[in-house]
């Protein structure tokens, strides 16, 4: 079904719009430095398979973070919770989210989290398959079931710019690596990571992956449970705990709805029961959340009353 553009919602992103000069595109990931600041488009998914939008939601965009909750998904339905959380927390931290200074005072040395990139590299350090590419293609099979898309790949130009220049996520996996949290080949680990990160697809995709874990796992169109829904709920409540890095707590109050941001602008959010939604925003505010995507949902939010608290 295509997607409807909506007038309500065109009126919201012009007026979140205003925002963008206040904020910048990542760059530390040379190829992410290309996006157009001022760019905003949100879609949102409902349970019955109507859409709407506004902006240019054809647009693709990179998951970056935004793919730490669906790699999580997937190790724990290789491993279980047991296995996954012996090796990394369930605690905010109030760091960046690429800090490396917790681990250091940390002990064992196990990161405090999935959605830092210190946890996310040992979430993606436990994707079972014999190589990368077996993994990396258990991962985005998962992701195109979730979004009912197959056509979803990646950018080989985004993950080549991110493994060329990755120092600091390399620190972590060394740091991580010393003190026996993974045992993998760092540069065999960076590349399947930054594949990762550089899964792309547009808004209308990322809304329907919000919907599925907003639904519980289940895939509202066809009934199927895609996530067991005992791992959506973990999915979902680090989604509110630390799904925008060090911004989590203000968002919970502000806005109150389960969601995860990527440094390419994206965001994914997930109204529980409700619908899912997809934005992208490239212009990043301070810790590298989505400037104008966060005014939007802040408008979202009070219009349709959508915080769970
Ligand atoms: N690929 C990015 C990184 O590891 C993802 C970070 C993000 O989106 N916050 O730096």
């Amino acid at each position: 079904m295509p997607c409807q553009s909506s007038e309500e919602l065109k009126e919201l992103v012009e007026e979140a719009k205003k925002h963008t000069p206040n904020g910048r595109v990542a760059s530390y990931i040379p190829a992410l430095g290309k996006a157009n600041p001022n760019d905003l488009s949100i879609a949102i998914y409902y349970p019955d398979g109507r859409c709407i939008s506004a902006g240019n939601v054809e647009q693709e965009i990179t998951l970056q973070s935004i793919s730490k909750v669906i790699s999580l998904a997937l190790a724990l339905k290789d491993r279980g919770p047991d296995c996954v959380f012996k090796r990394v927390g369930m605690e905010p931290t109030g760091d960046p989210f690429n800090s490396i200074a917790k681990l250091e005072t940390m002990a064992p040395a196990k990161p405090l989290n999935p959605m830092i990139n210190a946890g996310a590299l040992v979430v993606t350090h436990m994707i079972k398959g014999d190589s990368v590419e077996e993994r990396f293609e258990r991962l985005l099979s998962f992701i195109r079931e979730m979004a009912n898309d197959p056509s979803i790949g990646y950018s080989e130009e985004v993950a080549r710019s991110e493994f060329e220049t990755a120092n600091l996520n390399r620190a972590l996996c060394y740091f991580l690596k010393e003190h026996r949290v993974i045992n993998e080949n760092v540069e065999q680990l960076m590349d399947l990571y930054t594949k990762q990160c550089a899964i792309e697809m547009n808004c209308l995709a990322l809304a329907r992956i919000g919907l599925v874990i907003g639904m519980d796992g289940v895939d509202p169109q066809t009934g199927e449970q895609v996530l067991p829904k005992d791992i959506a709920r973990i999915c979902k409540t680090f989604m509110v705990t630390c799904g925008m890095y060090n911004a989590s707590g203000e968002f919970a109050i502000k806005i109150g709805i389960p969601a995860k941001s990527g440094v390419s602008g994206g965001i994914m959010g997930a109204v529980p029961g409700r619908f899912g939604i997809g934005i992208f925003g490239p212009a990043l505010d301070e810790r590298g959340n989505s400037i104008a995507g966060i005014k939007l949902l802040e408008m979202l939010s009070n219009n349709y009353k959508l915080s769970m608290f």
